[in-house]
Parts: C-alpha cells; sequence; structure tokens
C-alpha cells in the first residue's frame, strides 16, 4: 500500500496546476480583446517551451536536475537503466567487479519486485540503487497526472526501501521526460533527480560499434554515461564504455545529491 501523499506535495501541485492554466487564460482573454496575432504569438512561444520542458531530457522548465558531476577532475558516472533482469544484469556486475567500477542502476520497482534477491546483490557488490519509476510508462510518462506520478514515484521508492531496507536518494524518469507534477513528489520524498549527458543510444540502436563511437564523441570529464540493462548487447556496450573509461584514465563515483527535502 502506497502512503498517500503528504499535504505539501498536494499543495504544490495545486499551485502548479493554476499556474500552467494561466498562459491558456492569457491566450483566450488575449483572443476574446481581438489582438489575435498576440494570442498566436503566445500560445506560440509557451508550446515551445512546454515540449522543451517535456521531451528534452537536461530542460530544467519543470524542476531542478542534475546531468553532470560536478568541479573539473577526471571523475565519470555510469548509470545503468531499467533492470533488474536474472538474464542480463549478473553480466553487468561481472564486468564492473573486473573492472573495479562502481555503477548507478536505476531500477524499475515492478522487476525489482520480481527479483528482490538480484536488487539485494547489485547493492552487496557495492553499486548504488535509484529510483526508475514503479511500472515504466515510458509512452506516458509526460502526461501522467499527480496522483498517477505519485504511485510512480512513491511505489519505487517503497519497493527499494522495503528490499533494501533504506530508500534510494536518485531518481531517473522513463525516457527522461517531465511535466509539471514531477517535482513535487520529488521534494517530498528527498530524491534528486539525475539526466545525463554523454550517450550511445543503446536502447533503440543495434550496431555497437556506433553505439561506442557516440559516448566516446560526449565521454569527457563530469560525464554522467546512460547504458541500459535489458538490451540485447547491453554487456557488449558495457565492456566497450568501460574499456573507453580506462583508456581515457577517468575515475569513476557519484556525486552526493543536493538533497532538497519538504519539511513533514
Ligand atoms: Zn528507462
Amino acid at each position: 500500500m502506497i502512503p498517500p501523499p503528504p499535504e505539501s506535495c498536494r499543495r504544490q501541485n495545486q499551485w502548479r496546476f493554476i499556474l500552467g492554466l494561466l498562459p491558456g487564460a492569457a491566450c483566450v482573454l488575449l483572443l476574446v480583446s481581438g489582438h489575435w496575432q498576440a494570442a498566436a504569438a503566445l500560445f506560440g512561444l509557451v508550446f515551445v517551451l512546454i515540449t522543451a520542458g517535456t521531451i528534452a531530457p537536461r530542460c530544467a522548465l519543470f524542476g531542478p536536475l542534475l546531468s553532470s558531476m560536478p568541479g573539473d577532475n577526471q571523475n565519470v558516472c555510469l548509470t545503468i537503466d531499467d533492470g533488474p533482469d536474472p538474464e542480463t544484469t549478473p553480466p553487468l556486475l561481472d564486468l564492473l567487479d573486473r573492472h573495479q567500477v562502481k555503477a548507478l542502476f536505476f531500477l524499475v520497482g515492478k522487476r525489482a519486485q520480481r527479483h528482490p534477491d538480484l536488487v539485494r546483490e547489485i547493492a552487496r557488490r557495492g553499486h548504488t540503487i535509484g529510483n526508475h519509476s514503479q511500472t515504466h510508462p515510458a509512452a506516458i510518462f509526460w502526461a501522467l497526472h499527480p496522483q498517477r506520478m505519485w504511485q510512480e514515484i512513491a511505489g519505487c521508492q517503497q519497493t527499494l526501501a522495503t528490499i533494501l531496507g533504506s530508500a534510494p536518494v536518485w531518481f531517473r524518469p522513463p525516457v527522461g521526460h517531465h511535466n509539471l507534477f514531477i517535482t513535487p513528489p520529488l521534494r517530498a520524498l528527498g530524491l534528486t533527480m539525475l539526466i545525463w549527458n554523454c550517450r550511445g543510444f543503446d536502447a533503440v540502436e543495434r550496431d555497437v560499434s556506433l553505439i561506442l563511437r557516440r559516448i566516446e564523441k560526449t565521454l569527457r570529464p563530469g560525464a554522467v554515461i546512460l547504458l541500459h540493462d535489458l538490451t540485447p548487447a547491453c554487456a557488449e556496450v558495457l565492456s566497450g564504455t568501460l574499456d573507453l573509461i580506462r583508456q581515457r584514465g577517468y575515475t569513476t563515483g557519484l556525486l552526493m545529491p543536493p538533497v532538497i527535502r519538504d519539511q513533514a
């Protein structure tokens, strides 16, 4: 049973809903007063802003997020989304052990429920576990209403806390989408949203050499690398990425999140 959202979360969502209506109301006012060109210009601007805020992973229109490691040292952060899976996750863990690299696994709550021992094994090997929503509703995450948004984020938080004994502090939205109602649950649960600034599109691309060339192009100090579990070539992609990190002489690690939590 997922606990209901706290009052602070509900209040913030109400304000955000009202704020979200304001541009539409302004457009209607401009239209009825005969300023149709200004109404069209405002509508276009708002449409572009909201579209960017929704589908551009690193756009912080709807709330704070991190997409790179701070400082100018040689550190990068390796993140692996969408697990756990009994077929594909263990080979990834073995590869990481062999390279003595620790990663941040963004797990899906319902998969974690099916494989709790594997979740504990990821943690036992020294990796960090983050919240990647309870059911990973990739196609509709951008359109979730406040109640469903809470269920997705708080549900995964509860699942992982039950398995591990402590709740994650990192959150990554499915496919990097956001909406107006994503920040209040994160603040209520003490979660920081971590996006990425280095990826090879390994979830959709099958050509491993092309994936690795794309990663190589954007791999630099401070990179947050996005990889995926569960793809046919995930072990091969991870192996190539670990080689790239070693060749460049980068270290791997995690930044500590600046926890912004609502007062209870
Ligand atoms: Zn995902």
